[in-house]
């Protein structure tokens, strides 16, 4: 009795053993180490860009408890001895510095201790920049990318305060300082019809060169037709291509 209780008990650990080593295999393979986390510092923004994926822009912010869970989880989770990211987003995560700094202080304190890295990117309308916040950003190696739509006519379009004026002289303003910061810039374009008019030249103006190269109309066919309507409408499309009636206004 006692012999076939512990062949059972063997059978049973045997099975455990292969669901774990199955387990792990299907991990490993079908699901990577993860390497980046994008932390969603606030809803809050001093711009109403109509286009932007923020509703309402509510006084709502990541609480600290929820950001430093994240990076232990990736600490945990994450390839042993690769460098993390994390991206610092909104919303604008400058209206809510003291968050991003309390971030930044834990996650590069947790990797210390584990003999981890972080590299940080923030993504930024640019309005709020000052010099303390820079050089925070400068001495924590936090890359900032600025959201930009090409020339002030067409930022100024849609990237307004909330008092209808338009954000351009205000960024253009704090470039030279940025760049005492940081020597390079890195802009983040929301490409609409504008935007793309402004920084393609008059001579490559045609819906041939929008439509096809920006916007693979098979993947995202709402997305081309809008453009398209938008283009039509600011002239940026200058002749219909043959056989697309999905650019028709
Ligand atoms: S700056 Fe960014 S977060 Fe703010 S309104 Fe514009 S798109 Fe939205």
């Amino acid at each position: 009795m006692r012999v076939k209780e512990t062949s059972e008990s063997a059978v049973g650990d045997g099975r455990t053993q292969l669901a774990s080593a199955l387990t792990a295999s299907l991990i490993a393979r079908y699901y990577y180490p993860v390497g980046h986390v994008d932390l969603f510092i606030t809803e809050r923004c001093n711009l109403r860009c109509p286009y932007c994926f923020v509703e309402n822009k509510k006084a709502k912010d990541i609480s600290l408890e929820t950001a430093f869970n994240a990076i232990d989880f990736i600490l945990k989770h994450s390839a042993e001895g690769a460098s993390i990211g994390i991206l610092l987003f909104g919303g604008e995560p400058f209206i809510r510095f003291d968050l991003m700094k309390s971030i930044t202080l834990y996650a590069v304190a947790t990797a210390q201790r584990e003999g981890r890295s972080f590299y940080f990117t923030v993504t930024t309308n640019g309005t709020l920049l000052d010099r303390q916040k820079l050089a925070f950003c400068r001495d924590y190696g936090i890359k900032f990318l600025l959201s930009l739509d090409g020339e002030p006519e067409s930022h100024n379009l849609n990237r307004k305060f909330a008092n209808g004026r338009g954000s351009f002289e205000v960024i253009a303003g704090k470039i030279p300082l940025m760049k005492c910061y940081q020597p390079w810039l890195s802009a983040w374009v929301t490409p609409t019809a504008e935007a793309i008019a402004g920084v393609v030249k008059d001579s490559d103006l045609c819906a041939d060169y929008i439509i096809p190269s920006a916007f693979n109309r098979t993947v995202a066919k709402h997305v081309a037709t809008s453009v398209a309507k938008a283009a039509h409408k600011t002239g940026v499309a200058r002749r219909m291509p043959k056989g697309t009636s999905i650019y028709h206004v």
